[in-house]
């Protein structure tokens, strides 16, 4: 058949691992092709995740401190919300940023070829052009014949299959969208993308119902540091429901009406403005006719693979959401890199001690590493150092002394294995925690290390001594 494009390396997918993927291919000069459904690239992260959530979080955050403000004797009256020019805002951080990739694909000379592609064997793929938002087809296909292939096709929400179609139903996409501020609101599901937009909706003056199927909130966290979010937020949502399915939908001329099941469920239907439905991602590993390269795929849509990032198909590598937990951007970028080198020839594998999860609510909530629960169950012989942010100077002088920073260390070697923060900036300050378990740094190594004060971050030094005395040295 006819090839319109050839390449020695195709790129499927341009979220944060693929577009890491075909910059550092380019970068070690191997000639990259990147096939992208959408007129922008970035992927879920740039567009509809990461950077927008956190647009928005950063303007709620600022309202919800400016009201604290009034027991410094300052105030400043209620806020006037402009709902199109947040949403604008929210849109120019996106736009500056998914421009600054198209300038760095161009400036690397990666070719960007905008559709929907798929699978046609081990070296062809199709690609379906596309145009408007990305959800329009047009009526031309290319062929693209590549030596070597990265898959970084990502992840999708789960759907619910009870829910009807209506525009008050929405994914976290829907729910970024910002079209309007419901005055009642549910969320289904109290993960981390759950959690982040009600704070935002709430915020902006929301009244938010929370359904959770588990029995606790933020899955994976350790229950101490998301007891103190639950505390600091007690009085911001109407009801957190544990242990509570939605089972039943209904579109009437006032809401959208829910019914639950379960140990929190009310007795009554409830009636809601806005639906937020974040129960979870799913791989789009069978959306890309995978199996007609000879790409296994497992029954969930993850693709299978090495440390070195590659499929069962020797020249075909994979990264990101769609080779599996934890679906987070971080994760993507470091595995697109090493499947980039390892294609390439270089002796990259994925090797990594840590990947840090951070819900960015208010308070953050942080962890890397192991967690108390994870070395509980594991057998793991742990000792603890825990700093009460109530005794940092710098967290009572910014009124938020609400959190602690905790760490981990393997009781033998006295080597940090994990640490959790939570409090206002838990999501950067969890950095250090991650370098010190790459470095396999030991108590004395971090609470020897003179941090600056008044900082946030003395926390994570104080911790460390409060886990093994105080100027001991290690045997
Ligand atoms: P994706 O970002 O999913 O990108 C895949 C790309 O492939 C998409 O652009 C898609 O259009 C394209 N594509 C798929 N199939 C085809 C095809 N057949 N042809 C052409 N193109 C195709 N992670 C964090 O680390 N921190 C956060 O704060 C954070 N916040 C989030 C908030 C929300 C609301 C959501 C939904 C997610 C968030 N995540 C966050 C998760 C993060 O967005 C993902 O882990 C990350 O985007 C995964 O990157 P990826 O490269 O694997 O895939």
């Amino acid at each position: 058949g006819k090839v319109d494009h050839e390449c020695e390396m195709l790129v499927l997918g341009a979220g944060p691992g693929g577009y890491s993927a075909a910059f550092r291919s380019a970068d070690l000069g191997v000639n990259t092709i990147l096939v992208e459904r959408y007129a922008t690239l970035g992927g879920v992260c740039l567009n509809v995740g990461c950077i927008p959530s956190k647009a928005l979080l950063h303007t709620t955050s600022v309202m919800d401190e400016v009201k604290t403000m009034e027991k410094h004797g300052i105030s400043f009256g209620a806020p006037t919300i402009d709902i199109d020019q947040l949403r604008g805002y929210k849109n120019s951080v996106i736009a500056k940023l998914t421009g600054g990739l198209a300038g760095m694909a161009k400036a690397r000379k990666v070719k960007v070829v905008r559709g929907l592609g798929r699978f046609l064997d081990a070296h062809h793929v199709e690609v379906h052009l596309t145009s408007g938002d990305g959800q329009d087809l047009t009526d031309q296909k290319e062929v693209i014949r590549f030596q070597k292939a990265i898959i970084a096709a990502g992840s999708q929400p789960v759907k619910l299959p009870f829910l009807p179609d209506d525009p008050r139903i929405v994914d976290s996409t829907g729910a970024l969208l910002l079209k309007s501020i419901p005055k009642r609101m549910l969320v289904i599901g109290g993960g981390i993308i759950g959690l982040e937009m009600a704070t935002v909706y709430s915020t902006l003056g929301s009244k938010i119902d929370i359904a959770e199927m588990m029995d606790g909130l933020m899955a994976g966290a350790d229950r101490d540091l998301e007891r103190v979010w639950e505390k600091f937020n007690a009085g911001r949502f109407e009801k957190i429901m544990l242990k509570t399915r939605a089972t039943k939908a209904e579109i009437k001329s006032d809401g959208i009406q829910v019914s639950f099941e379960g140990e929190n469920a009310p007795a009554e239907a409830q009636t809601y403005d806005l639906v937020l439905v974040a129960v979870g991602r799913t791989p789009n590993g069978k959306k890309i006719d995978a199996t007609a390269a000879g790409v296994l795929v497992d029954d969930r849509g993850f693709i299978p693979v090495d440390k070195q990032m590659r499929t069962n198909v020797e020249t075909i590598y994979a990264i990101g959401d769609i080779v599996g937990q934890p679906m987070l951007a971080h994760k993507a970028v470091h595995e697109g890199h090493v499947a980039a080198e390892a294609a390439a020839g270089h002796k990259s594998y994925f090797d990594a001690k840590q990947i840090p999860s951070v819900a960015y609510t208010d308070p953050e909530v942080a962890w890397a590493g192991l967690t108390e629960e994870q070395c509980k169950a594991q057998g793991i012989a742990y000792e603890k150092g825990l700093f009460p942010w109530a005794a940092s100077g710098r967290a009572i002088a910014n009124g938020r002394d609400e959190g602690f920073t905790k760490l981990l260390f393997d009781a033998n070697t006295h080597r940090i294995i994990g640490g959790g923060i939570v409090g206002t900036h838990a999501g950067d300050l969890i950095g250090e925690v991650c370098l010190a378990i790459e470095m396999g740094a030991d108590a004395v190594d971090i609470g020897k290390t003179i941090h600056p004060h008044p900082t946030l971050g003395e926390s994570v030094g104080l911790a460390a001594e409060a886990a093994h005395g105080h100027c001991t040295d290690l045997p």
